[in-house]
Order: C-alpha cells, then sequence, then structure tokens
C-alpha cells in the first residue's frame, strides 16, 4: 500500500455495515500499482448521518467514495449532478467531487456486469440477455445492458409482478434517452421464453450464496453458447456456474462482476484503467 504521507488524497466507502467489504483491499491494491498518492478508507455512516457524511467529503477534499447499502437511493438528494447510469437506474454507487466541490453520483453496479461479460469475450449489443432476479443487482444489470445495446432484455423473477413493474420503470426511463431494447418479464420457471433465442445470462439473484441453496433456472434448460455471468461471489463457485461451466457454457464469476464495477470507479475517479491482474490477486487473497 502507498504511504499515507501530507499530499495523500482520499477515496473510500460509505455504507453501514462496511467492515465486510472487499473494495478496499482491491482498491488500495491498484492505486499503489499506479502509483497514485492515494489511499481508499471504509467509512462505516450510519443511516441518519448519510447527508453530513456527503457533505463533509467536500470540506474534507477526499476524491470520491462509493456507495453502498443501505445509502445508494438516501445520497441522492445531496449530489449536484448524476451520469446517465445513476439517472436511469436512479441509485448511486460512486460519488466524484470535482474541482469546483460539485458532487456528481454515477453507477458503476450497472457497468461492471456488462464490461465482465465483455472482458470474457461476449459482446452485449444486439444481443438477447436474460436477467434472472429483480432486486437491486437485477434493476442495475437490466439498465446497463440496455444501455450497451441489448436488443432484447428479458427479466425473470421469482416475483413475477416485480419483474414487470421494472421492466416498465426502466423502459419508461430510457426511451427518451433513445434505447428501446424488446423488454419482457416473466418466471424463472422456464415457461415464459424460449431458451434458444438467448445470448446471454445475468444471474442476479442471491440464490447460491451459503444460505441460500439452490439453482436459479434448470441448467438443463440452456444452451452451450450461452454465455453466464454468476453475481454470487461467496462461495467462489455456486452450483449453478459449476453446472454451466460443466455443460460447457463460456462463464463470468461474481468477483469479475464486483472487479468491473471498482474498476469503472477507479476509472470515474482518476482518469486511468487500473490494473486487473492487481485487483483480481487482491480479491482473491482478500
Ligand atoms: P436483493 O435486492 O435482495 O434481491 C434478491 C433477488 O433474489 C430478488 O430478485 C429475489 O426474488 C431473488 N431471490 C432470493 N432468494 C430467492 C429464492 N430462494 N428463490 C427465487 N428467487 C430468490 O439482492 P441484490 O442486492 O439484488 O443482490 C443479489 C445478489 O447479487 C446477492 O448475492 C449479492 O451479493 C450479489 N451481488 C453481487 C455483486 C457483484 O459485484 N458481484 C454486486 C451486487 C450484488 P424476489 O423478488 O421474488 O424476492
Amino acid at each position: 500500500m502507498t504511504a499515507i504521507g501530507g499530499t495523500t488524497r482520499l477515496v473510500g466507502l460509505i455504507g453501514w455495515p462496511v467492515a465486510h467489504s472487499k473494495s478496499p483491499l482491491m482498491q488500495n491494491a491498484a492505486l499503489a500499482a499506479a502509483g497514485i498518492d492515494a489511499a481508499y478508507v471504509p467509512l462505516p455512516v450510519a443511516p441518519e448521518q448519510v447527508g453530513d457524511a456527503v457533505i463533509g467529503l467536500r470540506a474534507l477534499g477526499f476524491r470520491g467514495v462509493n456507495v453502498t447499502i443501505p445509502h445508494k437511493m438516501a445520497v441522492l438528494p445531496f449530489l449536484d449532478s448524476l451520469t446517465p447510469e445513476a439517472e436511469v437506474v436512479g441509485a448511486v454507487n460512486t460519488i466524484r467531487v470535482e474541482g469546483d466541490g460539485s458532487l456528481t453520483g454515477h453507477n458503476t453496479d450497472c457497468l461492471g456486469a456488462v464490461r465482465a461479460v465483455e472482458q470474457d469475450g461476449t459482446p452485449v449489443a444486439g444481443r438477447h440477455v436474460v436477467v434472472l432476479g429483480a432486486g437491486g443487482a437485477g434493476r442495475g444489470v437490466a439498465a446497463g445492458v440496455a444501455l450497451a445495446g441489448a436488443a432484447a432484455v428479458t427479466v425473470l423473477n421469482r416475483t413475477v409482478d416485480k419483474a414487470q413493474r421494472l421492466v416498465e420503470e426502466l423502459g419508461g426511463r430510457l426511451r427518451p434517452l433513445g434505447v428501446s431494447p424488446r423488454w419482457s418479464a416473466g418466471s424463472p420457471d422456464g415457461s415464459t421464453i424460449d431458451w434458444s433465442t438467448v445470448d446471454i445470462v445475468m444471474q442476479m439473484t442471491s440464490i447460491g450464496m451459503e444460505d441460500n441453496p439452490g439453482v436459479p433456472v434448470d441448467p438443463s434448460l440452456l444452451h452451450p453458447e450461452i454465455h453466464l455471468l454468476e453475481a454470487v461471489y461467496a462461495p467462489a463457485e455456486t452450483d449453478f456456474l459449476r453446472a454451466c461451466r460443466a455443460k460447457g457454457l463460456r462463464t463470468s464469476d461474481g468477483l469479475s462482476m464486483l472487479l468491473e464495477q471498482g474498476a469503472a470507479a477507479f476509472e470515474f475517479w482518476f482518469d486511468i484503467p487500473p490494473d486487473r491482474d492487481v485487483m483480481r490477486a487482491a480479491l482473491s487473497t482478500g
């Protein structure tokens, strides 16, 4: 890690809690590798103090922060402007303090998933993408793939109404930007779509975590040309990811998605790409 001195700039993570986060490990490794005189610090912020914390970034000379649960929407009233990604998703996971002290909100969660599959060889533009899950991650990723030019986006969720609402809401926000994929919604039981038309599956439910075993979709429905992105990164290989690999699908794991949202935040703050190998090594050992 870079030695902290009188000229060191700060970036960090505000959330409640933040102690479990892997972001300090990967961001500090990337800062050191790039020779940037900055440090990334965890900042536990109680919900009733979000406004004070965000406004204080300016006075304390921060370059920016990541924002995690439960503050991704709570920070919105304290920001001066939003990027199109943050505007569409309606949530912010990265803030940059501009030279004039104004605060810009961005959403790199929605970019991370797109970049992870693109880094692993599958462009999103023109493809039919199925997003499994309509929670926070599903929302961000559905917006991200639409912004990246997906031809069709299908959101499948256990609670079908939630998928339907998500599709209607995102469709409405994206249309004025000229982004109009073919949207659809349904349940993950396989009855609602023709899987032979699907190019990419973004697994954005919490199924597969240690306390939530199972698979979101019967892997036998998926053909081997599909690219699967798994959001869950603990465990590093879920049962679903293992089954898809066994069938010969191209896959990207949850650490790739985590890494890419962090890499996009790093670029937003420092205008240069981080060393991804260094970030992955830090994530894998952390
Ligand atoms: P969330 O808002 O709580 O949403 C959870 C989603 O999973 C909902 O769509 C929910 O469906 C579905 N679900 C949960 N248990 C289910 C079950 N047993 N059967 C069917 N559906 C089930 O969570 P989130 O913030 O979106 O996060 C989802 C996962 O993504 C978590 O594991 C999180 O760690 C991971 N994640 C990873 C990254 C990364 O960078 N790799 C980033 C963000 C999130 P209902 O709507 O029907 O309840």
